[in-house]
């Protein structure tokens, strides 16, 4: 692999000069940026980031703000991003770097990885992009470019296959005079942009084309190896759209479950049905004046695909006691307040 990787790094650094497109952190990658646009990047589309990547360097721009932010305005800030461990973490791992570096963030690999929520990637990220330092960063992208690249038939979902490229790449960057943060990003944006997954890489016009031992054995659509997906488990879950006013009554989630800590809507696991329903509301003090059945929705985490059952219902009843979890909010406050995962967002949060 190194053979290849030195042969192909002009043409894929000048490529990168070239394409690689415009992103905020980029234009100013200090340890804070490309450290919040990495965990945002997890799991999670650029143009999705965008926007929230703003909205949360203008409100928390230091780790020392994001060290002593609320939990409650961090999830609202993250409203919408899914995985919410993420930011809790953040928050966990920014007092750490108060307390531990004087606020300001590691730069080494091995620091980086102590923190909470930091694993081999994003200390790769940070160490590399935002020190130079010489660390590899491996993730989905680079493994498919370097699969095709390599011709290797090397299961890609092993930990094993993800920390041998690792070591291949450091080796490399260990070795060459180039700017590790230019060479990783080049690889990440070539996998994002060209050498894209589902068989359909645009080899027309990479730059590695001449070196790639895939397209010369035309075995694209075979490259990466990967393990067989594991289908997702489904649940039913009936959620209560209710309101007073036009106040919604929401629930926090307790801290075990699936999005704890967010607010949810009140709801039962399963199907509708009129004896769970009357003895639900009747459980959380909810007498209906009027009841609507709404449209099914579906929703689907990583794991689990929410099979999701809606029900309006407008009454008078005042909230539930204090202490229960259950509020009702205006639209004001669920507008600068609540934290609602999108889950629940599915039939707006307004009355139909
Ligand atoms: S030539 Fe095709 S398969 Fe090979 S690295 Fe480029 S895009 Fe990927």
């Amino acid at each position: 692999m190194l053979q290849i990787l030195r042969e192909v790094r002009p043409s894929l650094i000048s490529w990168y000069e070239r394409e690689k497109r415009e992103m905020p952190w980029r234009s100013d990658p200090t340890p804070y940026h490309v450290y919040v646009s990495e965990i945002m990047l997890q799991q999670t589309r650029v143009d999705t980031v965008r926007p929230y990547y703003l909205r949360f360097i203008a409100e928390l721009p230091d780790i020392a703000a994001l060290a002593s932010c609320e939990e409650s305005r961090l999830l609202k800030l993250w409203e919408g991003l899914g995985y919410y461990s993420r930011v809790r973490s953040m928050k966990k791992a920014a007092a750490k770097i108060v307390e531990k570096y004087g606020g300001k963030i590691p730069s080494s690999y091995s620091e980086l990885l102590k923190l909470p929520g930091i694993g081999a990637y994003t200390a790769g990220a940070v160490s590399s992009i935002a020190f130079h330092e010489k660390e590899a960063v491996v993730d989905g992208n680079v493994l498919r470019v370097l699969s095709r690249l390599t011709g290797s038939e090397d299961n890609i979902d092993l930990d094993s296959t993800r920390e041998n490229y690792r070591k291949l790449l450091k080796s490399f960057l260990t070795e060459d005079g180039t700017d590790p943060a230019v060479f990783n990003q080049s690889l990440m944006e070539l996998g994002a942009l060209v050498c894209v997954p589902n068989a359909e890489p645009r080899c027309e016009v990479c730059p590695l084309a001449s070196s790639c031992r895939a397209l010369r054995e035309n075995r694209t659509d075979m490259l990466p190896v990967r393990s067989p997906k594991i289908s997702r488990k489904k649940a039913e879950i009936t959620c209560f759209l209710i309101f007073r006013d036009s106040c919604l009554l929401l629930v926090k989630n307790d801290r075990k479950r699936l999005l704890s800590g967010l607010y949810a809507l009140p709801h039962y696991e399963g199907r509708p049905d009129p004896g769970k329903t009357a003895a639900f509301l009747s459980s959380i003090g909810i007498e209906s004046e009027s009841m609507r059945i709404l449209p099914d929705r579906k929703h689907i985490f990583t794991h689990i695909e929410w099979q999701m059952h809606g029900i309006e219902i407008l009454t008078k009843s005042s909230p539930p006691s204090a202490g229960s979890g259950y509020r009702f909010f205006s639209p004001e406050e669920l507008e600068n307040e609540a934290a609602v995962p999108e889950a629940y967002r599915k039939w707006g949060l307004k009355a139909h």
